[in-house]
């Protein structure tokens, strides 16, 4: 059985961009084991994953990620079982923020600010999926 689980964080202070090759690194290494694939977006301070994979694999995965002490403030935005993935192709994609159009963000929210804490968790979901068909999303498999 496949889930599809979306949530927000606040990066810890001391966080930046060294820390967060190292989590995806770290994220490359291991989801490919446990079958996970997702997306991971950093941007502002805030992390939006997604993690997508084998119910269990991913409940786990979840509960160590919201454990750690490199983000605070951890949300569910979204959970749900799926007959297939979306992110099929890469074991954490990141989103390539330079290629995120302020008019993909206005499409969605009030301003062309990523602010998961004031949308929706299926809003912030519409928004992901539409990185992936704009080829927003970037890294190995
Ligand atoms: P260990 O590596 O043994 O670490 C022990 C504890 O320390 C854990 O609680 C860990 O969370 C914490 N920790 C580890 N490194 C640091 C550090 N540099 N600073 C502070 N605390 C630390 N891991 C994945 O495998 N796949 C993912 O997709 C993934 N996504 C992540 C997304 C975010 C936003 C963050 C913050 C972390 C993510 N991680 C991911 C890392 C994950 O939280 C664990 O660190 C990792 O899975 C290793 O877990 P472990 O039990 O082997 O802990």
């Amino acid at each position: 059985m496949l889930v599809r689980l979306m949530y927000a964080s606040r990066a810890a202070s001391g966080v930046d961009d060294e820390e967060l090759h190292a989590i995806l690194r770290q994220a490359k290494a291991t989801n490919p084991k446990r079958g996970v694939t997702g997306a991971l977006c950093f941007a502002d301070g805030i992390f939006i994953q997604v993690l997508e994979g084998g119910r269990d694999s991913v409940s786990a995965l979840y509960n160590r990620i919201a454990a750690d002490a490199r983000h605070t403030d951890v949300v569910l935005l979204a959970y749900r079982e799926i007959a297939e993935r979306h992110f099929a192709g890469w074991s954490m994609g990141q989103v390539n923020m330079s290629r995120l159009n302020p008019a993909l963000l206005l499409k969605y929210s009030e301003c062309a600010r990523l602010d998961p804490y004031k949308l929706s968790g299926g809003v912030t979901m519409a928004l992901f999926e539409e990185l992936v068909a704009t080829a927003s999303i970037m890294g190995q498999p």
